[in-house]
């Protein structure tokens, strides 16, 4: 069975064409630019990279191009569409109203639009990609997949803020949580690494990337995760402010005069670890500007970011009762060492001890704990693309 995997942003799409046989990504590509002049495909597959440079008008037009490119005689992977059972397609928001994927239908597409108001930037875009794909594939099965779903587990305590509750009943104002795919996934992963049961097990999870969250998994459960509402709230990230104190926002408006979108934008792009650094939202730049030019700004966003990362894991420990085991992943948790070991420095307490000379790794599923490290500590590469086809997969056959 071949599932293509569609992620769809407002003027990007990322797929992946995966073999189920063997979980095999047979190809994966990018387009950029959509809707804007010089857009752009870039597909690999079997190392070898394919790229189409075409105006696309919209997602249609860019989804006909993806599926060009697999079919391409030359340069594609398969030989017809039929040979594609099924379309994965990644949901940000799914609200209260998807725990778990589900089959597209129209009811399923009317949800979806009820629930762009919370994700206004993202869930647009997905159902474009949905109805592009429907236009141009009408007998594929589509599933969606949502990156709230995992968290639906969480409890009432975890998920209803300290604001009038008629907020939550009218308004839909809770907690629900994201890069929910990435937290099931690694979880598996570390549960399958230990040789243990899931349900017998308390983990946190670090998904450290551009867009940052950690997770309290119980017993294979989500029961409590940094980001909330918005994939605003939690730590520090690229150019995301994570958690502050909300009168800032009263104050900085009132003082510099700002409306609510500049200070929306302030809030999403400009803060994070490029507001504190103001050299890169990009870790690489912000850990060399730090560590080569001696850059302090640099160095205070590197401190407060871990900083943050570990009074996460902290409260989560509490949280949960204790911890088995702490799992990084993601483009900066997957790839830089530095961050793994200042988040894990003081960690001993919680039985949590780094064994450094394991910790060198990038981009392998590894255990970096001491021998005699009562909680084990582990980097684990995130594939949200592949928890997206299982479940397609699964919801298909
Ligand atoms: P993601 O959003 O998961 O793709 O992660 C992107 C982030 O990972 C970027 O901010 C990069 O700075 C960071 N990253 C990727 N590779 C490295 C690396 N080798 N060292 C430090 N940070 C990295």
């Amino acid at each position: 069975m071949k599932i293509l995997v569609i992620n769809c942003g407002s003027s990007s799409l990322k797929y992946q064409l995966i073999n189920m046989e063997n979980e095999e990504c047979l190809a994966l590509g990018l387009v950029e630019r959509i809707g804007i002049e010089g857009s752009i495909l870039t597909q690999k597959a079997s190392g070898e990279k394919y790229i189409i440079e075409e105006s696309m008008k919209d997602h249609t037009d860019a989804i006909r191009l993806v599926l060009g490119a697999l079919v391409d005689p030359k340069h594609g992977v398969i030989k017809e569409l039929s040979e594609i059972d099924a379309v994965g397609h990644r949901i940000v928001h799914g609200g209260e109203k998807y725990a778990s994927s589900v089959v597209v239908n129209d009811e399923v597409m009317k949800n979806l639009k009820e629930c762009s108001k919370l994700a206004p930037l993202h869930n647009p875009a997905n159902i474009i990609g949905i109805n592009a794909c429907k236009a141009l594939m009408p007998n594929t099965p589509m599933v969606t997949v949502f990156d709230t779903a995992f968290h639906q587990t969480m409890p009432e305590v975890a998920y209803v803020y300290p604001l009038p509750y008629e907020l939550y009943t009218n308004n839909g104002v809770r907690k629900y949580g994201f890069h929910g795919t990435s937290h099931k996934f690694v979880s598996e992963k570390a549960a399958e690494m230990m040789g243990k049961d899931i349900k017998d097990l308390k983990l946190i999870t670090c998904h450290l990337g551009n867009g940052a969250s950690i997770s309290a998994i119980k017993n294979g459960k989500s029961i409590e995760t940094s980001m909330g509402f918005t994939p605003l709230e939690g730590i520090a990230m690229g150019t995301r402010c994570g958690s502050i104190d909300p009168a800032i926002i009263v104050y900085i408006m009132q003082e510099l005069n700002l409306t609510i979108d500049e200070v929306n934008d302030l809030m999403n792009k400009k803060s994070g670890v490029l507001g504190i650094s103001g050299v890169s939202s990009d870790f690489r730049d912000i850990e060399k500007a730090a560590w080569e030019d001696g850059n302090h700004r640099a160095q205070l966003a590197l401190d407060i970011f871990s900083y943050k990362v570990k009074k996460f894991i902290g409260s989560y420990a509490a949280v949960m009762g204790g911890v088995d085991a702490i799992i990084f992943t993601a483009g900066l948790g997957e790839n830089s060492p530095e961050t793994r070991e200042d988040v894990c420095n003081g960690l001993e307490f919680l039985g949590a001890v780094l064994d450094k000379s394991k910790n060198k790794v990038r981009g392998k599923a590894v255990e970096l704990n001491t021998v005699d490290s009562k909680t084990k500590i582990f980097v684990i590469p995130t594939n949200e693309e592949l928890v997206i086809a299982r479940d397609t997969q699964a919801l298909i056959k």
